[in-house]
Protein backbone atom coordinates (compact mmCIF):
# COMPACT_ATOMS: atom_id res chain seq x y z
CA UNK A 1 0.00 0.00 0.00
CA UNK A 2 2.70 2.31 0.77
CA UNK A 3 4.91 1.78 -2.08
CA UNK A 4 1.40 1.89 -4.38
CA UNK A 5 0.86 5.75 -2.78
CA UNK A 6 4.49 6.71 -3.46
CA UNK A 7 4.83 5.72 -6.93
CA UNK A 8 1.02 7.09 -7.67
CA UNK A 9 2.34 10.51 -6.22
CA UNK A 10 5.61 10.19 -8.19
CA UNK A 11 3.52 9.67 -11.18
CA UNK A 12 1.27 12.37 -10.06
CA UNK A 13 3.98 15.07 -9.90
CA UNK A 14 6.14 14.27 -13.22
CA UNK A 15 3.01 14.59 -15.63
CA UNK A 16 2.83 17.50 -14.58
CA UNK A 17 6.29 18.19 -15.02
CA UNK A 18 5.61 16.37 -18.40
CA UNK A 19 3.10 19.15 -19.41
CA UNK A 20 5.14 22.06 -18.68
CA UNK A 21 7.33 23.57 -21.60
CA UNK A 22 9.83 25.05 -19.31
CA UNK A 23 12.82 22.93 -18.78
CA UNK A 24 13.51 24.19 -15.51
CA UNK A 25 10.18 23.12 -14.05
CA UNK A 26 11.30 19.74 -15.07
CA UNK A 27 13.91 19.77 -13.03
CA UNK A 28 11.99 20.89 -10.22
CA UNK A 29 9.72 18.59 -10.64
CA UNK A 30 11.96 15.43 -10.90
CA UNK A 31 13.55 16.57 -7.41
CA UNK A 32 10.10 16.93 -5.79
CA UNK A 33 9.11 13.61 -7.53
CA UNK A 34 12.22 12.08 -5.86
CA UNK A 35 11.52 13.94 -2.29
CA UNK A 36 7.77 12.60 -2.58
CA UNK A 37 8.58 8.84 -3.43
CA UNK A 38 11.17 8.95 -0.61
CA UNK A 39 9.24 10.60 2.24
CA UNK A 40 5.45 9.44 0.65
CA UNK A 41 6.08 5.45 1.87
CA UNK A 42 7.46 6.64 5.56
CA UNK A 43 5.09 9.27 6.14
CA UNK A 44 2.09 6.04 5.22
CA UNK A 45 4.04 4.17 7.77
CA UNK A 46 3.84 6.73 10.66
CA UNK A 47 0.62 7.63 10.24
CA UNK A 48 -0.07 3.73 10.23
CA UNK A 49 1.45 3.03 13.16
CA UNK A 50 0.29 5.70 15.35
CA UNK A 51 -3.59 5.01 14.04
CA UNK A 52 -3.12 1.32 15.26
CA UNK A 53 -1.26 2.64 18.85
CA UNK A 54 -4.34 4.78 19.61
CA UNK A 55 -7.09 2.35 18.72
CA UNK A 56 -5.39 -0.75 20.78
CA UNK A 57 -4.66 1.32 23.55
CA UNK A 58 -7.36 3.86 23.15
CA UNK A 59 -4.85 7.29 24.26
CA UNK A 60 -6.65 9.04 21.34
CA UNK A 61 -9.57 9.38 23.59
CA UNK A 62 -9.51 8.41 26.69
CA UNK A 63 -8.57 10.12 29.81
CA UNK A 64 -7.73 6.38 31.56
CA UNK A 65 -7.82 2.49 30.41
CA UNK A 66 -7.44 -0.29 32.32
CA UNK A 67 -7.24 -4.03 31.98
CA UNK A 68 -8.78 -6.12 34.59
CA UNK A 69 -8.02 -9.41 35.88
CA UNK A 70 -10.82 -11.03 34.11
CA UNK A 71 -10.17 -9.72 31.24
CA UNK A 72 -12.37 -7.27 31.34
CA UNK A 73 -11.42 -3.57 29.80
CA UNK A 74 -12.27 -0.03 31.34
CA UNK A 75 -12.27 3.40 30.37
CA UNK A 76 -13.18 6.72 31.09
CA UNK A 77 -13.99 9.38 28.82
CA UNK A 78 -15.43 12.64 30.33
CA UNK A 79 -15.94 11.17 33.53
CA UNK A 80 -18.23 8.82 32.65
CA UNK A 81 -16.53 4.75 32.30
CA UNK A 82 -16.59 2.45 29.92
CA UNK A 83 -16.56 -1.49 29.92
CA UNK A 84 -15.64 -3.91 27.45
CA UNK A 85 -16.47 -7.05 28.07
CA UNK A 86 -13.97 -10.22 28.22
CA UNK A 87 -12.79 -10.93 24.92
CA UNK A 88 -12.87 -14.71 25.67
CA UNK A 89 -16.60 -14.90 26.40
CA UNK A 90 -17.90 -15.62 23.39
CA UNK A 91 -15.04 -17.28 21.38
CA UNK A 92 -15.38 -20.10 19.48
CA UNK A 93 -13.32 -22.78 17.15
CA UNK A 94 -9.99 -21.87 19.14
CA UNK A 95 -9.72 -19.20 17.16
CA UNK A 96 -8.78 -15.42 17.75
CA UNK A 97 -11.51 -12.21 17.60
CA UNK A 98 -11.32 -11.01 14.04
CA UNK A 99 -9.71 -13.38 13.06
CA UNK A 100 -11.85 -16.10 12.36
CA UNK A 101 -11.09 -18.06 8.56
CA UNK A 102 -13.55 -17.10 5.63
CA UNK A 103 -14.46 -21.04 5.47
CA UNK A 104 -15.59 -20.69 8.83
CA UNK A 105 -18.17 -17.88 8.35
CA UNK A 106 -21.60 -17.77 6.10
CA UNK A 107 -23.16 -14.15 4.19
CA UNK A 108 -25.66 -12.85 5.85
CA UNK A 109 -28.63 -13.84 3.67
CA UNK A 110 -30.12 -10.77 2.73
CA UNK A 111 -26.97 -9.26 2.73
CA UNK A 112 -24.95 -11.25 1.31
CA UNK A 113 -21.58 -8.40 1.55
CA UNK A 114 -22.18 -9.15 4.92
CA UNK A 115 -20.56 -11.98 7.05
CA UNK A 116 -21.71 -14.13 10.17
CA UNK A 117 -21.01 -17.30 11.79
CA UNK A 118 -22.95 -19.81 10.01
CA UNK A 119 -25.80 -20.61 12.75
CA UNK A 120 -25.91 -16.55 13.49
CA UNK A 121 -26.32 -15.68 9.61
CA UNK A 122 -29.30 -18.28 9.33
CA UNK A 123 -30.72 -17.21 12.71
CA UNK A 124 -30.64 -13.86 10.80
CA UNK A 125 -32.53 -14.99 7.94
CA UNK A 126 -35.25 -16.31 10.14
CA UNK A 127 -35.63 -13.21 12.19
CA UNK A 128 -35.65 -10.65 9.22
CA UNK A 129 -38.05 -12.64 7.51
CA UNK A 130 -40.40 -12.31 10.77
CA UNK A 131 -39.74 -8.73 10.35
CA UNK A 132 -40.74 -8.54 6.63
CA UNK A 133 -44.08 -10.02 7.44
CA UNK A 134 -44.80 -7.36 9.83
CA UNK A 135 -43.29 -4.83 7.86
CA UNK A 136 -42.73 -5.48 4.14
CA UNK A 137 -39.26 -5.61 4.17
CA UNK A 138 -35.91 -6.90 5.38
CA UNK A 139 -33.57 -5.34 8.37
CA UNK A 140 -30.69 -3.89 6.42
CA UNK A 141 -27.54 -4.61 7.76
CA UNK A 142 -24.89 -2.01 8.49
CA UNK A 143 -22.31 -4.21 9.80
CA UNK A 144 -21.94 -8.30 11.03
CA UNK A 145 -18.26 -10.10 11.51
CA UNK A 146 -15.64 -7.49 11.47
CA UNK A 147 -12.19 -8.22 11.27
CA UNK A 148 -9.27 -7.31 13.49
CA UNK A 149 -7.90 -5.03 11.22
CA UNK A 150 -11.38 -3.62 10.65
CA UNK A 151 -11.94 -2.79 14.39
CA UNK A 152 -8.66 -1.33 14.73
CA UNK A 153 -9.73 1.36 12.22
CA UNK A 154 -13.07 1.67 13.57
CA UNK A 155 -11.74 2.25 16.61
CA UNK A 156 -9.67 4.95 15.13
CA UNK A 157 -12.46 6.48 13.96
CA UNK A 158 -15.34 5.97 16.37
CA UNK A 159 -13.27 6.34 19.76
CA UNK A 160 -15.11 5.26 22.19
CA UNK A 161 -18.11 4.33 20.55
CA UNK A 162 -16.38 1.60 18.91
CA UNK A 163 -15.19 -1.39 20.97
CA UNK A 164 -11.45 -1.96 21.86
CA UNK A 165 -10.24 -3.91 19.15
CA UNK A 166 -10.07 -8.13 20.62
CA UNK A 167 -12.97 -6.97 22.63
CA UNK A 168 -16.08 -6.76 20.11
CA UNK A 169 -18.57 -9.47 19.18
CA UNK A 170 -18.36 -8.08 15.85
CA UNK A 171 -15.67 -10.04 15.97
CA UNK A 172 -16.52 -13.23 16.17
CA UNK A 173 -19.29 -13.19 13.57
CA UNK A 174 -22.02 -13.08 16.61
CA UNK A 175 -22.70 -8.89 16.41
CA UNK A 176 -25.02 -7.15 13.71
CA UNK A 177 -25.23 -3.73 13.53
CA UNK A 178 -29.00 -3.12 12.16
CA UNK A 179 -30.95 -0.43 9.95
CA UNK A 180 -34.89 -0.11 8.86
CA UNK A 181 -35.65 2.43 12.57
CA UNK A 182 -33.17 0.40 14.65
CA UNK A 183 -31.11 3.65 15.08
CA UNK A 184 -33.98 4.62 17.47
CA UNK A 185 -34.88 3.44 20.65
CA UNK A 186 -38.35 4.91 20.10
CA UNK A 187 -39.63 3.05 16.44
CA UNK A 188 -41.91 0.69 15.82
CA UNK A 189 -39.24 -1.59 14.44
CA UNK A 190 -37.11 -1.63 17.72
CA UNK A 191 -40.03 -2.57 19.58
CA UNK A 192 -41.08 -5.23 17.24
CA UNK A 193 -37.03 -6.57 17.57
CA UNK A 194 -37.26 -6.14 21.60
CA UNK A 195 -40.51 -8.63 21.93
CA UNK A 196 -39.45 -10.88 18.97
CA UNK A 197 -35.83 -10.87 18.76
CA UNK A 198 -35.10 -13.73 21.42
CA UNK A 199 -37.64 -15.92 19.49
CA UNK A 200 -34.42 -16.36 16.45
CA UNK A 201 -31.74 -15.78 19.24
CA UNK A 202 -31.17 -12.29 19.36
CA UNK A 203 -30.84 -9.96 22.19
CA UNK A 204 -29.56 -6.06 23.55
CA UNK A 205 -26.91 -6.21 25.10
CA UNK A 206 -27.75 -4.32 28.69
CA UNK A 207 -25.00 -1.61 27.82
CA UNK A 208 -27.13 -0.59 24.57
CA UNK A 209 -30.09 -0.31 27.13
CA UNK A 210 -31.19 2.84 28.61
CA UNK A 211 -33.55 1.88 31.15
CA UNK A 212 -30.28 -0.27 32.69
CA UNK A 213 -27.92 0.50 35.37
CA UNK A 214 -25.32 -1.12 32.83
CA UNK A 215 -26.36 1.68 30.26
CA UNK A 216 -22.97 2.88 28.85
CA UNK A 217 -23.62 3.69 25.21
CA UNK A 218 -26.70 4.82 22.99
CA UNK A 219 -26.29 2.08 20.07
CA UNK A 220 -30.18 0.86 19.54
CA UNK A 221 -28.89 -0.83 16.56
CA UNK A 222 -26.33 -3.26 17.59
CA UNK A 223 -28.19 -6.92 18.55
CA UNK A 224 -26.12 -9.99 19.75
CA UNK A 225 -26.84 -13.49 18.51
CA UNK A 226 -26.63 -16.37 21.29
CA UNK A 227 -27.38 -19.84 19.97
CA UNK A 228 -28.32 -21.72 22.86
CA UNK A 229 -31.62 -19.15 23.53
CA UNK A 230 -32.22 -19.47 20.02
CA UNK A 231 -32.14 -23.34 20.50
CA UNK A 232 -34.21 -23.77 23.63
CA UNK A 233 -36.95 -21.29 21.90
CA UNK A 234 -36.80 -24.01 18.92
CA UNK A 235 -37.19 -27.07 20.65
CA UNK A 236 -40.03 -25.75 22.73
CA UNK A 237 -41.98 -24.14 20.00
CA UNK A 238 -41.92 -27.42 17.87
CA UNK A 239 -42.19 -29.94 20.92
CA UNK A 240 -39.99 -32.76 20.17
CA UNK A 241 -37.21 -32.51 21.78
CA UNK A 242 -37.24 -31.02 25.05
CA UNK A 243 -35.27 -27.86 26.22
CA UNK A 244 -32.59 -28.63 28.51
CA UNK A 245 -32.45 -26.38 31.90
CA UNK A 246 -29.07 -24.76 30.35
CA UNK A 247 -30.62 -24.02 27.40
CA UNK A 248 -33.66 -22.28 29.24
CA UNK A 249 -30.94 -20.39 31.33
CA UNK A 250 -29.52 -19.01 28.60
CA UNK A 251 -33.03 -18.18 26.88
CA UNK A 252 -33.44 -16.42 30.64
CA UNK A 253 -30.63 -14.39 30.57
CA UNK A 254 -31.50 -12.90 26.92
CA UNK A 255 -34.53 -12.05 27.87
CA UNK A 256 -33.67 -10.53 31.12
CA UNK A 257 -30.97 -8.62 29.07
CA UNK A 258 -33.72 -7.28 26.68
CA UNK A 259 -35.78 -6.58 29.37
CA UNK A 260 -32.95 -4.17 30.44
CA UNK A 261 -32.45 -5.67 33.85
CA UNK A 262 -28.28 -5.28 34.67
CA UNK A 263 -26.10 -8.36 34.54
CA UNK A 264 -26.26 -8.18 38.80
CA UNK A 265 -29.96 -8.79 38.52
CA UNK A 266 -29.50 -11.85 35.99
CA UNK A 267 -27.85 -13.05 39.01
CA UNK A 268 -30.36 -12.43 41.54
CA UNK A 269 -33.10 -14.30 39.19
CA UNK A 270 -30.90 -17.14 38.35
CA UNK A 271 -30.82 -18.33 41.74
CA UNK A 272 -34.18 -17.48 42.82
CA UNK A 273 -35.61 -19.86 39.61
CA UNK A 274 -32.77 -22.32 39.96
CA UNK A 275 -34.21 -22.77 43.82
CA UNK A 276 -37.64 -22.93 42.92
CA UNK A 277 -37.36 -25.58 39.77
CA UNK A 278 -33.45 -25.78 38.67
CA UNK A 279 -34.87 -23.47 35.46
CA UNK A 280 -36.98 -27.09 34.15
CA UNK A 281 -40.47 -25.79 32.38
CA UNK A 282 -41.53 -29.11 33.49
CA UNK A 283 -40.59 -28.65 37.03
CA UNK A 284 -44.26 -30.01 38.99
CA UNK A 285 -44.36 -29.60 42.74
CA UNK A 286 -45.20 -32.61 44.68
CA UNK A 287 -46.90 -30.56 47.20
CA UNK A 288 -48.80 -27.88 45.75
CA UNK A 289 -50.02 -27.00 41.97
CA UNK A 290 -46.75 -24.77 41.41
CA UNK A 291 -45.58 -25.72 37.80
CA UNK A 292 -42.66 -24.59 35.54
CA UNK A 293 -39.47 -22.46 35.52
CA UNK A 294 -41.06 -19.61 37.93
CA UNK A 295 -43.03 -21.75 39.98
CA UNK A 296 -46.23 -19.91 39.10
CA UNK A 297 -48.71 -21.12 41.80
CA UNK A 298 -51.09 -22.47 39.85
CA UNK A 299 -49.55 -23.27 36.71
CA UNK A 300 -52.96 -22.28 34.75
CA UNK A 301 -52.24 -18.36 36.19
CA UNK A 302 -49.27 -18.36 33.05
CA UNK A 303 -52.00 -18.98 30.42
CA UNK A 304 -51.64 -14.99 30.77
CA UNK A 305 -48.47 -15.01 29.12
CA UNK A 306 -49.12 -17.44 26.00
CA UNK A 307 -51.57 -20.56 25.62
CA UNK A 308 -48.35 -22.85 25.52
CA UNK A 309 -47.54 -22.07 29.35
CA UNK A 310 -47.20 -26.25 29.96
CA UNK A 311 -44.36 -26.64 27.45
CA UNK A 312 -42.93 -23.49 26.24
CA UNK A 313 -40.31 -21.98 28.90
CA UNK A 314 -40.32 -18.70 26.51
CA UNK A 315 -43.79 -18.38 27.71
CA UNK A 316 -43.03 -19.28 31.34
CA UNK A 317 -39.95 -16.94 31.51
CA UNK A 318 -41.76 -14.42 30.41
CA UNK A 319 -45.07 -14.52 32.84
CA UNK A 320 -42.29 -14.83 35.54
CA UNK A 321 -40.39 -11.61 34.38
CA UNK A 322 -43.60 -9.95 34.42
CA UNK A 323 -44.79 -11.20 37.71
CA UNK A 324 -41.64 -10.30 39.57
CA UNK A 325 -41.29 -6.25 37.84
CA UNK A 326 -45.51 -5.56 38.57
CA UNK A 327 -44.68 -7.79 42.21
CA UNK A 328 -41.12 -6.76 43.61
CA UNK A 329 -39.74 -4.53 40.84
CA UNK A 330 -36.18 -6.57 40.31
CA UNK A 331 -35.15 -10.05 40.71
CA UNK A 332 -33.15 -8.88 43.12
CA UNK A 333 -36.20 -7.73 45.44
CA UNK A 334 -37.67 -11.03 45.03
CA UNK A 335 -34.43 -12.99 45.94
CA UNK A 336 -34.54 -11.10 49.26
CA UNK A 337 -38.07 -11.55 49.79
CA UNK A 338 -38.08 -15.40 49.23
CA UNK A 339 -34.90 -15.74 51.21
CA UNK A 340 -36.70 -13.84 54.17
CA UNK A 341 -39.00 -16.54 55.62
CA UNK A 342 -39.57 -20.08 55.50
CA UNK A 343 -40.59 -21.70 53.62
CA UNK A 344 -39.32 -19.80 50.56
CA UNK A 345 -41.85 -18.21 48.35
CA UNK A 346 -41.94 -15.19 46.72
ZN1 LIG B 1 -22.26 -3.16 16.84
Amino acid sequence: MAGALAVGAARGVTLRAAGSRRGRHVVIAIVVAVVAAVVAPVAVVVLLVAVVVSAVTGVADTDSMSVAEGGTVSYAVDGSTFVDNDPTANAWGGYANGQIPAAELCPVPTARWHQARCDAAAAFGDLTAAFKQRFGHDITVTDAYRSFVEQVQLKASKGFLAATPGYSNHGWGLAFDLGSGMNDYGSAAYAWLKSNGHRYGFFHPTWAEPDSPDFAKAEPWHWQFEPSAQQAQRQATAGTTDATPDGNRALGRSMASTRGWASSQWACLEKLWTAESGWNHRADNPTSSAYGIPQSLPGEKMAAAGADWRTNPATQITWGMDYIAHRYGTPCEAWAVWNSHTPHWY
